[in-house]
């Protein structure tokens, strides 16, 4: 299967999901694929402890993973100091079953073609003590080349860190990522920003560190506040508001040097 033909299943299956009624909640997804024996994959193992593909798949050849990124709205209303927004809250709940119902039709799709695969949820497993997974989708999709992590440890793609992801794990041979990984955080390049440390107010994000416990303390705090609408634990603060919340922010420094 082309990458070009993978993009177009996944475009229709998010614009047909629940009759249309919440494309204007997303922005077009992005999908990359990652060669499962890339050496990124063992990298990541070793230092995190993350699973190999084949560990999930024995046969695994591609690692599909998709980026859905929050309409403009949505990350609005997460502008405010204080918890997150009831539509960021919301968003993300929608995001996740969308996702997981796209991620498990991607892989019955492939199955029917022949090919074993897995689909690993939005949320997957994760230790609620150690605050771990076993899978990474942001790490996945670094390896997929969809984008780089930022000081606020989440993954800054083309059309910005607001959005949510999900990974298939696939024995069909996909067109896979071939080009260079590019560093998307101004911080990381050197530049002036750290915007996303600002508008963290609860101690948790520094310009080197992720408090884990403190973060996940907050997020438990809006899952509270929005307990009629499920398991929202959320904030996202540290992602709106941002050079880097609806778009790679490079792109602007790339054009100017291009253009000068
Ligand atoms: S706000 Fe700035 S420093 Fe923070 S992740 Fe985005 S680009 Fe990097
Ligand atoms: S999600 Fe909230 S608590 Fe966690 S680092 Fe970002 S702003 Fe801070």
């Amino acid at each position: 299967m082309k990458a070009n033909s993978l993009q177009a299943l996944v475009e229709q299956f998010i614009s047909e999901y629940r009759g249309g009624s919440l494309t204007s909640w997303w922005r077009k997804p992005l999908v990359g694929v990652a060669e499962a024996q890339d050496p990124l994959f063992r990298v990541l193992k070793r230092k995190h402890g993350f699973l190999l593909p084949e560990e999930i798949v024995n046969s695994a050849r591609s690692v599909v993973v998709i980026f859905l990124p929050f309409a403009e709205w949505i990350v609005e209303s997460n502008l405010n100091p204080g918890p997150a927004s009831r539509e960021w809250a919301l968003a993300y709940l929608e995001a996740n079953q969308l996702l997981t119902n796209l991620a498990d039709w991607l892989a019955e799709t492939l199955e029917m073609k022949g090919f074993k695969s897995k689909p690993i949820a939005p949320t997957g497993e994760f230790d609620e003590e150690a605050l771990i997974s076993n899978w990474s989708h942001k790490h996945a999709a670094y390896v997929a080349g969809l984008g780089s992590l930022g000081v606020h440890h989440m993954l800054i793609t083309e059309e910005g860190c607001c959005g949510r992801l999900v990974s298939i794990v696939t024995e069909a041979l996909l067109n896979h990522r071939t080009e260079p990984l590019e560093e998307a955080c101004l911080h990381k390049l050197g530049f002036e920003c750290l915007k996303c440390v600002a508008h963290c107010q609860f101690g948790a994000l520094t310009a080197t560190k992720l408090n884990k416990q403190k973060c996940y303390e907050v997020c438990l705090s809006n899952a509270k506040l929005y307990i009629d609408l499920g398991l929202a634990d959320v904030c996202g603060k540290c992602a709106c508001g941002l050079p880097c919340s609806l778009k790679k922010p490079t792109a602007d420094i790339e054009r100017k040097l291009f253009y000068s």
